[in-house]
Parts: C-alpha cells; sequence; structure tokens
C-alpha cells in the first residue's frame, strides 16, 4: 500500500521523534508538532534512564494495594495517592486495582518484551544510520546492564519467579549474593556492610543513557531525514470528515494532513477525546534528581533499588536517581519535601553522595500511564488514518523506539515487526 502523502506527529518526547524519525527513514512526508521549544523537554527530560528490558512487568500488582494502604498518610511516600474530584481518575484507579493480580502482570510480560527487545535493535540501527552519515547519535549509553536490589529475601525470591518468564523469552538474569551485587557494582560496598543487600537480578544485556539527549539528536536526524520539526506549536484540535483525519488546528494555522499519529504523552486523552475513544492514560507523577557523579566510587552499573523504589543510572559525569508515583491529576508543582525524599533514598544506599548533595537538581514529570502498564498503539477505530503511540508509562525509553517503528509500519501501510494486538486501544 501507498504510504500517506503528508503526516503530521503531534509531540516530540521519546515516542514521537522515535515515530517521526522512523516514518522518516520509510520515505514519508512528516511534521513533528510540540507545544514545547524543543524536542524531549515534557516527561523526555530528566528520567531514570533505565532502558530496561528485564524490567517490562506491569507496576499494578498483588502487593500494591497494601502497600498503598501500608503508606498512606505519609508524604513522602512512594506511592501516594491525591484524590481528585476527577471521574477520570477514579476511573483509571478502578481499572488499575482490577489489573493488580499475578496473572494479570504475567499476561503483560511477554508483548512488553517484545517491543522492548525491538526497541534495543532500532537503537543499534538508529546508530549505525547516523555514523554512515557522519553524524553520532551520542546519548552518554552505558552497556553496563542493569542490577537490581533486595533487602527482603521473599522480594527477591518473587523477582526470581518473574525473571524465570522473562528467562524463557530470551531475556537472561542472574541471581546474585549480596557480594556478588557488590562485584558487579563496587559501589554498593556500603549498602552491602549495613545489611542493606539480601541479593540482586543482574540483567547484563540492559543499558541506559540519557533520554533528553536522545530525543534532541533524534530530532536533529529526523530533520536531516527532511522531518519538519514545529516547536512552540500546540495542536489545538484533530480535524476530521467523513470518517477520516484531514488535518490538525494548532496554534499557527491549519496544517493539512493524510495521517496524523497522536503521541502527547499525558495530553494524549485529551487529542483523542472528541473522537469518543478512550485510552485511559493518565498521569503518574515522578521525581529525579541529577548531581554530579562524586570521585572515586560512583556507580556504573544502573541499578534498581526495590526496597527504597528508586532507579540510579551513570550519565556521562552525572548521576541521576528517580522515584515516585503519585496518583493526582496534571500538576506540575515541584514538592520539595517529595524530591528531597528521593534524594535521601539516593543517599541511603550510596552514602558516597553526600558532599555533593548541596548540587542536586530537582526534576519532576508526568508518566503517560495506562492501568494494565503496555501502551496504546494502533489506529483510532471509526477514524481512518488516525493513529495514537503513547502511554508507556514506566517504560518510555525502554519501549520508545520499538513502538515508534511499529506505528511507522502501520502508517505506511506494512506489516508491523511484531503483534500490535496486546497494544490495541480496543482492549479498553
Ligand atoms: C521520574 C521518572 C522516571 C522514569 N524513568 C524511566 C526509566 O528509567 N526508563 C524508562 O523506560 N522510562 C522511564 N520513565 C518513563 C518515560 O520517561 C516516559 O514514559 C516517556 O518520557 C514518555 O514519553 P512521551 O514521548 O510519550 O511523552 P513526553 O516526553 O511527555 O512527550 C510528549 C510531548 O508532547 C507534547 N505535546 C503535548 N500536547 C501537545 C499538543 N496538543 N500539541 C503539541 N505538542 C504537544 C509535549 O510538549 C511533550 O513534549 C520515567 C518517568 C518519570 C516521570
Amino acid at each position: 500500500m501507498k504510504s500517506p502523502e503528508k503526516i503530521v506527529v503531534i509531540g516530540a518526547g521519546i515516542v514521537g521523534v522515535s515515530t517521526a524519525y522512523e516514518l522518516a527513514l520509510r520515505g514519508a512526508a512528516v511534521t513533528l508538532l510540540d507545544a514545547r521549544e524543543g524536542a524531549g523537554l515534557g516527561t523526555s527530560y530528566a528520567n531514570g534512564g533505565q532502558l530496561s528490558a528485564s524490567e517490562v512487568a506491569p507496576w499494578a500488582g498483588p502487593e500494591i494495594p497494601w502497600l498503598i494502604l501500608r503508606w498512606l498518610g505519609r508524604d513522602d511516600a512512594p506511592f501516594r495517592l491525591r484524590p481528585k474530584m476527577d471521574p477520570e481518575q477514579w476511573l483509571w484507579l478502578l481499572r488499575f486495582l482490577m489489573r493488580c493480580r499475578a496473572s494479570a502482570r504475567a499476561e503483560r510480560i511477554p508483548p512488553n518484551l517484545d517491543l522492548a527487545l525491538l526497541t534495543r535493535a532500532r537503537l543499534a540501527a538508529y546508530e549505525a544510520e547516523f555514523s554512515a552519515a557522519g553524524a553520532s547519535l551520542d546519548y552518554q549509553r552505558k552497556e553496563k546492564g542493569i542490577l537490581r536490589i533486595f533487602r527482603e529475601a521473599h522480594a527477591l525470591k518473587e523477582a526470581v519467579r518473574d525473571s524465570a518468564l522473562i528467562a524463557r523469552l530470551g531475556l537472561e538474569q542472574i541471581e546474585l549474593a549480596p557480594a556478588g551485587c557488590v562485584n558487579v557494582e563496587p559501589a554498593l560496598g556500603a549498602a552491602m556492610q549495613r545489611g542493606d543487600i539480601a541479593g540482586g537480578l543482574y540483567a547484563a544485556s540492559d543499558a541506559s543513557g540519557d533520554a533528553y539527549l536522545y530525543s534532541a539528536a533524534l530530532a536533529d536526524g529526523a530533520k536531516r531525514r527532511g522531518v519538519t520539526f514545529m516547536t512552540g506549536t500546540a495542536a489545538t484540535r484533530i480535524l476530521a470528515e467523513d470518517g477520516r483525519v484531514r488535518g490538525v488546528d494548532t496554534a499557527a494555522g491549519r496544517l493539512d494532513a493524510d495521517a496524523v499519529v497522536i503521541a502527547a504523552g499525558t495530553e494524549t486523552r485529551a487529542l483523542l477525546k472528541p473522537f469518543g475513544a478512550r485510552s485511559y492514560i493518565y498521569p503518574l507523577k515522578g521525581y529525579s534528581v541529577t548531581l554530579p557523579a562524586p570521585e572515586g566510587n560512583a556507580p556504573e552499573v544502573s541499578i534498581t533499588d526495590e526496597a527504597r523504589k528508586i532507579v540510579v543510572s551513570r550519565l556521562g559525569n552525572r548521576i541521576r536517581a528517580a522515584g515516585q508515583a503519585e496518583v493526582g491529576g496534571y500538576d506540575l508543582t515541584l514538592e520539595p519535601g517529595r524530591a528531597r525524599s528521593v534524594l535521601n533514598a539516593l543517599e541511603g544506599m550510596l552514602p558516597q553522595m553526600g558532599p555533593v548533595r548541596g548540587q542536586a537538581e530537582y526534576w519532576c514529570g508526568l508518566r503517560p500511564m495506562t492501568p494494565d502498564g503496555s501502551p496504546v498503539i494502533g489506529e483510532i477505530p471509526g477514524t481512518a488514518n488516525l493513529f495514537v503511540n503513547s502511554g508507556h508509562g514506566t517504560l518510555g525509553w525502554t519501549l520508545g523506539a520499538g513502538s515508534g517503528a511499529v506505528v511507522a509500519d502501520l502508517v505506511c501501510g506494512s506489516a508491523p515487526q511484531l503483534d500490535v494486538s496486546p497494544f490495541s486501544i480496543k482492549r479498553f
């Protein structure tokens, strides 16, 4: 099938930029729009940096309702509910709680893992294409793996059980004793001595990097391949007539389009609303803190601390820690107490961070989260050539390039490289 002539991609985060780049690789004429002044300035700006195919299990699981209750009323709770007079929030929560079953979590692992492995392959392909064009896709990638550490033996045991399913699907993880964890990442020595580590799981093939640098560099690569990138341009409405997309109204005027891809993160829901399509994407606010790496004993391996509920990545000469999840609407106010609790957790794990504490840069962002922990990818029923690529939640960096490739195939009428039915909006 012939690809549509003019394609508009709304949103230039990890997901939208990857989509635009993939479309350009297929020879399509693409306009990429973002309301902000550049690429990667939304939720993709300062995330945890993990490319974590080993951690594609959804957050919703049997332990979550009890954790929410246990943490109720605690200001620094890793998971916090801020009830709103908003039916959208309650519908999301209800659906999320209904997914808090082991079987529901296991059901989502295979499709998410497929997408994460496709992302790995696409990132390698982008690097090769950049270097063939005499450019470099530099996003401070580290290929040192991801180490999950556990304080409680029973939590480790459960994770080992989940990892068996992931191993059957082709991604190996090694179970480690506390000393084995320190062997992999010597910066964890102090945490082990304090008895904070009961053991770990190490995925050597995982990686980490700076998602903002990736988004900005890939947007440049897309421009080199002919994509028109309009910054500071909000899409106000998607125009459709006779069941087909015709264009997009923007603050800068109307853009005609033969196909539109919505990759607008947490704003996706609003853009979809006029089409009667429910994506159930709701914001989950998270925080990160970025500091200079201390001299000497700074981690190189990306770490997930399951007890403290933070992830830590080395980005060049910086360290970033990220965590916290708040179900509390679209408010992006940075609460100093919650931001500091991420820094405190980082210092609990790596006491050597202390001296650089004063140079911490805090940030918060809204994860576009579906209740079941998989993104929404594909065509919107009832409107020809309207596509969505959003709702990547906690995994946008891990799944973004793969989902960009899949959507580009769908838009161009080719068979996608994996089964997209688990990601269809029809599942809601
Ligand atoms: C604290 C934290 C830690 C995280 N850690 C990780 C991690 O370690 N690994 C991982 O894989 N994922 C992680 N994530 C998740 C990941 O960052 C997100 O899933 C990802 O950034 C979502 O990308 P996106 O492109 O969908 O959204 P965004 O990056 O938000 O991009 C959407 C873009 O659309 C634009 N937009 C919205 N509406 C309009 C409109 N009407 N017109 C024009 N433009 C519009 C916005 O300006 C924005 O730039 C983390 C998230 C947080 C908050």
